[in-house]
């Protein structure tokens, strides 16, 4: 961003890192899809040696991403949760991490069946309200991991007020900010420390490939997770980096199309008999509408609603011929999901109840398709309720 910061998002997404390919003025960034690299003689190389280390095509997107995030550096890893895995293996054994308690359900899995195993504590409590952060601080504390908002509930945590506490008491902060794209929130502006995304969500934003990045803020956390790409080598192949940038070049044109979308199908079921609470940040009745106004500049096309029973939340989602029912967000196409039985099925009843998912939750991601066509949709589900 740095270096770019006088042009606006849109321009920064269709041209940082992606300069016309310097062998043929190709406008696209070329796959590379090689393993090696032809060395000149020993220690002489254009840059590149081993397609784990680097590739051209990746840090194309590295590049990208990074002027999107505001951030130093990006390096991108195979898959969401191997970008999340990689900033927990910046830790070391005894390390405590205070985190959100109402993640995304692969992250508490991957912390707490995989990494507590090597001596990695984890605690999870309500970041919504900053003081409980503060609180969960203990000597051992390196890490803050939020989510905001929040899947399924949009809890939002206002990441200015966590990061002054994080500062304060020498914690990293870290944000997944998949949810909202840089497009809408800028979690380094506010202070935190590095980003996390799935890229496979917004970032891409067609449903065709599993990605993940790291945003980092300072030239030691790139040199580590540089280190963790080549050391334990879950890094993105060059087709699904080319994919990513090719998605990323309308991620403002969708995230308009999504936001404005989002508003129109909260709006609709706000108002619609058969629907019980509407969570979704744009709404005045949210709690945290304000912080979202401040925090954010969209609000995106998350919804969560309750439609009472799982028998209803099924007897809906059978009915629905534009929307399609499966798990992941953020595709051009609209996706819904239900919380209960399908992201949020590990945590268990007693613990969905604690945070508060229902059985007649059902979780939309707004896409870009007609809103009309979207609405129609809505009703004649709703109507076999
Ligand atoms: C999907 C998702 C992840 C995991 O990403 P994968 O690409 O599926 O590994 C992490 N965080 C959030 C908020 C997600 O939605």
């Amino acid at each position: 961003m740095k270096k770019n910061k006088q042009t606006g998002f849109a321009t920064r997404a269709i041209h940082d890192g992606q300069e016309p390919d310097p062998l043929t003025g190709a406008v696209t960034v070329p796959i590379y899809p090689t393993s090696t690299y032809v060395q000149q003689g020993i220690g002489e190389n254009k840059g590149y040696e081993y397609s784990r280390v680097s590739n051209p095509t990746r840090t194309r997107l590295e590049e990208n991403l990074a002027s999107l995030e505001g951030g130093m550096a990006a390096p991108v890893f195979a898959s969401g949760m191997a970008a999340i895995n990689a900033v927990a293996c910046m830790l070391k054994s005894g390390d405590h991490v205070v985190c959100g308690n109402d993640l995304y359900g692969g992250t508490p899995r991957l912390f707490n069946q995989v990494l507590t195993c090597f001596g990695l504590e984890f605690s999870y409590v309500d970041t919504s309200e900053a003081e409980n952060v503060e609180r969960a601080i203990r000597r051992n504390t390196r890490m803050v991991y939020v989510e905001t908002p929040t899947n399924p509930l949009m809890r939002l945590s206002d990441l200015a007020a966590i990061s002054q506490i994080c500062r304060r008491k020498k914690v990293q902060l870290v944000v997944d900010n998949t949810f909202m794209s840089p497009y809408f929130q800028q979690p380094l502006a506010l202070g935190a420390d590095m980003v996390v995304h799935s890229t496979t969500k917004f970032l891409n934003g067609h449903s065709d490939g599993l990605g993940g990045v790291v945003v980092c803020s300072t030239p030691k956390q790139a040199e580590k997770l540089a280190f963790l790409q080549k050391a334990a080598g879950a890094i993105l192949s060059p087709f699904e980096c080319w994919l990513v940038l090719r998605g990323v070049k309308t991620l403002a044109a969708r995230m308009e199309i999504h936001d404005r979308n989002g508003r129109m199908v909260a709006g609709f079921l706000a108002e619609h008999k058969k629907v019980g609470k509407v969570f979704y940040p744009g709404l005045p009745d949210h709690p945290q509408h304000e912080l979202a106004k401040r925090q954010m500049s969209g609000f995106g096309s998350m919804i969560t609603f309750e439609t009472g029973s799982l028998k209803n939340a099924n007897k809906m989602l059978k009915k629905l011929r534009v929307c399609s029912l499966g798990e992941s967000l953020g595709g051009v196409e609209t996706l819904i999901s239900h919380p209960a039985t399908m992201t949020h099925a590990g945590l268990g009843e007693k613990g969905r109840k604690a945070i508060g998912i229902t059985d007649g939750m059902v979780r939309i991601s707004v896409g870009i398709e007609d809103i009309e066509d979207i609405l129609d949709d809505l009703e004649v589900g709703l109507g076999a309720i």
